[in-house]
């Protein structure tokens, strides 16, 4: 079971992941809890990509692609994995086609959580923030008592700014420009699979147990 999960922004990638590395017993593989195994371990490519963060700069794609490699290679990837957060580049996945089939391991399916654009505006447009205790609310799936106040402490709530509609509208373009070619060149292949994201978490996780089962 070698997949790939893709989706963006307020899509509940997430959570959809916790749910199938549980259900199927394989393991999740973040591009950043990789790095960080890396980096910790010390080795070559870690070393490599921890001096490139430091500077703030990208990693470059041989360096991600050689520890994505070294990572896949585990023992506990051999009866398969997620991987989540990578490819993000066409020239990524074009590089992890070819070193899956070295290892005789290709992927099964990419599954895309597909949700509309201005739903997910609204996800993550609603969160608001109490002043006074942080308690966190949604205008939709979590509102408070009161239009505009903290129902635990009566305190003012606010929008993060990095929640506001145009950071928010901004983020999701950059994603959806980033994502775009790489559904594409899954297409062409013949292993995306999307799931519709709109419905409720578990009907979501539903349709994933029913693609997963034929394999
Ligand atoms: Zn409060």
């Amino acid at each position: 079971m070698n997949l790939v999960l893709m989706g963006l922004p307020g899509a509940g990638k997430g959570t959809q992941a916790e749910k199938i590395v549980e259900k199927y017993n394989i393991p999740h593989i973040s591009t950043g809890d990789m790095f960080r195994a890396a980096i910790k371990e010390g080795t070559e490519l870690g070393l490599q990509a921890k001096s490139f963060m430091d500077k703030g700069a990208l990693v470059p794609d041989e360096v991600t692609i050689g520890i994505v490699k070294d990572r896949l290679s585990k023992d506990d990837c051999e009866k398969g994995f997620l991987l989540d957060g990578f490819p993000r580049t066409v020239a990524q996945a074009a590089a992890l086609d070819e070193m899956l089939s070295e290892l005789s391991r290709p992927i099964d399916y990419v599954i895309n959580v597909d949700v509309d654009q201005d739903i997910l505006m609204e996800r993550l447009t609603g969160r608001r923030i109490c002043k006074e205790c942080g308690a966190t609310y949604h205008l939709v799936f979590n509102p408070p008592a009161q239009e505009g106040v903290c129902t635990r402490c009566g305190g003012e709530l606010y929008q993060r700014a990095d929640d506001n509609a145009e950071t928010v509208q901004n983020r999701l373009e950059v994603n959806l420009a980033q994502t775009k070619p790489l559904l594409s060149f899954y297409e062409d292949k013949g292993t995306l699979r999307n799931i519709n994201g709109q419905q409720d978490i578990n009907v979501v996780f539903e349709d994933i147990e029913k693609l997963l089962g034929g394999l």
